[in-house]
């Protein structure tokens, strides 16, 4: 018969967002069981950029893309692929992302998404200096450039939000890209993002942040979670093949993993997949201070520990549909555009942002089972947003009278 283990919370997930809410909630005193198949960390909070984006809050789908889209599907060296095979599949979430990407739409969304953003850093300075992780994060900001042309102040639709929402943001010339990255080649101009941060290491800060929980009490059970059974009386079944987890409250937050473990908590949620890719670099010290990443080439080069990583571009295709190599040459023809004597490729990824149509993560207890939490969706900020989140939950469960309004984030919100 399969092993009982009653626990008071449970969490679904050991990505940066399962293990933020961990720590948490036993650094509060809470009796934690986080279960996940694999090592902690080892989803998309493994492989991606590792920048802290507060200023991120113009979502994927906005009229920009829209307007660029038949561009942005036809050219072979565009940032944006799909995958044919993946595509009957995807029709219903595409739909729905291009509704979201409709100008009053995506405004709404952003507004929305800057109202989490501006958590962001706080909560993650705090996070960081109670798990003892501040070590591995830099306070650098982040850089944007133009390498063809630089935009008029107020021609791009994020630009322009972004100063309409108060996000710290500077314009820079040429020579002063060149004063603060001397190492790169010529280039128009750049937006610099002063608040920003990057980790110089995402694989620590996650494996670091389980063992702080641990050291708090909490513990991890390495199981898959096949199904959730809701029980009379309002606890919860989590039923894996040799053990069954039985708690009060269950945080779903298994990333891009989790539609149908909400589906059975009553929920139809269009969670869907971007998938994305990095490759690195071995070397002792990297070009550039700071995460740069060019436009028009849509990744992110981030200098890392005795590495240098490049990360980004999205395809839609699944999450079952294998790497595929033109990503990886993609990612690699366009560093080298930069960096033209980089030496060979030292390791490639492919990663599974948890993605919503709208760019909003699903944050909040499902209609039928309150003690049923979500966290998930996080999108291409799932580690900027992950203090963010883990606050918002811990303040959910511990029934804290904080005004919360998270009606942009609830799991119905497109039913
Ligand atoms: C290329 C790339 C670059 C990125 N760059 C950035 C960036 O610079 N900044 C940023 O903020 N974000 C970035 N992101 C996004 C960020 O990585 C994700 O949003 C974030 O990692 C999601 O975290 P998560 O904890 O929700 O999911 P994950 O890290 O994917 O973790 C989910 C976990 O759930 C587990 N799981 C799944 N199903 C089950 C089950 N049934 N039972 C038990 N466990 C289960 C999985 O094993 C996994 O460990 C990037 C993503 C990619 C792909």
């Amino acid at each position: 018969m399969a092993e009982l283990i009653k626990t008071d919370v449970v969490i679904v997930g050991a990505g940066i967002i399962g293990l933020a809410i961990a720590f948490r909630l036993a650094a509060d005193g809470r009796e934690v069981v986080v279960i996940d198949p694999n090592e902690p960390g080892s989803g998309a909070s493994y492989g991606n950029a590792g920048t802290f984006a507060p200023y991120a809050c113009a979502p994927v789908g906005n009229p920009d893309v829209l307007r660029n889209l038949p561009n942005l599907l036809v050219n072979p060296d565009s940032p944006l692929a799909v995958r044919l095979a993946g595509l009957p599949a995807l029709i219903p979430w595409l739909f729905r992302f291009l509704w979201q990407s409709t100008p009053a739409r995506a405004r709404r969304n952003a507004y929305a998404l800057a109202d989490l953003l501006k958590d962001a850093m706080p909560t993650w300075r705090e996070l960081a200096e109670q798990a003892r992780l501040s070590d591995l994060l830099r306070y650098e900001g982040c850089l944007y450039l133009y390498r063809g042309k630089m935009p008029r102040d107020g021609d791009e639709w994020g630009a322009r939000l972004r100063n309409e929402l108060g996000v710290r943001q500077e314009r820079l010339t040429s020579e002063e890209v060149a004063r603060l990255e001397p190492a790169l080649p010529p280039t128009a101009g750049g937006i610099f993002f002063p608040d920003a941060a990057h980790t110089i290491d995402p694989a620590a800060l996650t494996s670091r942040l389980a063992a702080a929980a641990t050291a708090r009490g909490a513990s991890f059970q390495r199981a898959y979670v096949d199904r959730l059974e809701p029980q009379d009386g309002g606890r919860i079944r989590l039923m894996c093949r040799d053990r069954t987890i039985e708690a009060h409250t269950v945080v779903l937050a298994a990333g891009a993993w989790s539609r149908s473990l909400a589906e059975q908590g009553g929920e139809d949620i269009p969670l869907d997949t971007e998938r994305g890719y990095h490759i690195e670099f071995a070397m002792d010290t990297c070009p550039i201070k700071r995460p740069v990443s060019p436009v028009d080439l849509g990744f992110y080069v981030t200098p890392m520990a005795g590495r240098l990583r490049v990360a980004g571009t999205v395809e839609l295709g699944g999450l079952s549909a294998p790497l595929n190599p033109k990503q990886i040459a993609l990612l690699e023809r366009g560093v080298r555009k930069l960096f033209p004597d980089l030496g060979p490729v030292q390791s490639h990824w492919l990663g599974f942002r948890p993605s919503l149509p709208d760019s909003l993560p699903v944050i909040g207890p499902s209609r039928r089972y309150p003690n049923l939490i979500h966290a998930f969706g996080h999108g291409h900020l799932g580690m900027t947003l992950a203090g963010a989140t883990s606050r918002i939950v811990a303040s959910l469960i511990e029934r804290r009278n904080e005004a919360l309004n998270l009606d942009a984030f609830r799991p119905d919100r497109f039913a």
